[in-house]
């Protein structure tokens, strides 16, 4: 028996010697994706936050690429499962509120999957549209609303981190200099109860970066660059 008890602890100690150091730091933490969107858009109304009589289509359709022609709700999946098995692989739980195209999900309800879910950050993944060709870039959103009061401080950090890390591994250009964008009216972002980011990974409206967004190569680099943030967020959140 006594020699079982010291294969056992041997095991234990041979494990947290090679384990991977990321995964010390993911361990136990949650994250869920939100892949922007689906194939049929919902324009029934609901309110942008608890109790709020302001109220917004449950969700949008989205844009499209101008090159492409691909629906944002194709290009967010493909890049959001990409994002999943990056983190997975760095040791977090991850959640995803769809895996497919053919949901009914309006933002409230994206929210509130989450929140059943406790998780330590929810990822909401875009893309943007304008109606200026030229405009390139990325940006990372974030609550900052009366509603989100106690999420606002920390998922202001979260985005500040994110943005850095996924301008590391794209190259792409901040998006309005800061690459930073602070939101009081998005409904999902209101009827969230933990920290949540929303990254814009690009603009569909702009030719060259439509193309980029739908190589798979780019793709991983935003999925690294979104992954090396949560894992950067964490450890700063350690000290
Ligand atoms: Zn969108």
């Amino acid at each position: 028996m006594k020699s079982f008890f010291k294969l056992f602890i041997v095991i234990i100690l041979f494990i947290s010697v090679f384990h991977h150091p990321k995964q010390a730091d993911a361990a136990g933490k949650v994250i869920c994706i939100d892949p922007g969107h689906q194939k049929v858009g919902i324009n029934k109304l609901e309110p942008i936050a608890p109790g709020s009589k302001s109220m917004k289509p449950k969700v949008s359709s989205g844009t499209a690429g101008i090159v492409t022609k691909k629906p944002e709700y194709v290009l967010v999946l493909e890049v959001s499962k990409k994002l999943q098995s990056e983190l997975k692989k760095r040791g977090y739980k991850v959640y995803m509120t769809r895996t497919t195209h053919n949901v009914s999900l309006s933002n409230v309800d994206r929210a509130k999957y989450c929140n059943s879910k406790k998780p330590d950050l929810t990822i909401r993944v875009h893309a943007d549209g304008s109606t200026n060709k030229n405009v390139s870039g990325i940006h990372v959103l974030y609550p900052s609303a009366t509603y989100t009061k106690s999420i606002n401080s920390k998922s202001k950090k979260a985005a500040e981190i994110v943005i850095n890390e996924l301008i590391k591994t794209t190259k792409a250009k901040k998006f309005n200099g800061k690459g930073l964008s602070p939101r009081t009216d998005l409904t999902g972002f209101n009827w969230s109860k933990h920290p949540v980011i929303l990254p814009e990974i690009g603009f569909m409206s702009n030719k060259i970066e439509d193309k980029k967004l739908s190589t798979k190569a780019y793709q991983q680099k935003i999925a690294v660059g979104i992954a090396n943030g949560v894992d950067k967020y964490y450890k700063n959140g350690k000290k």
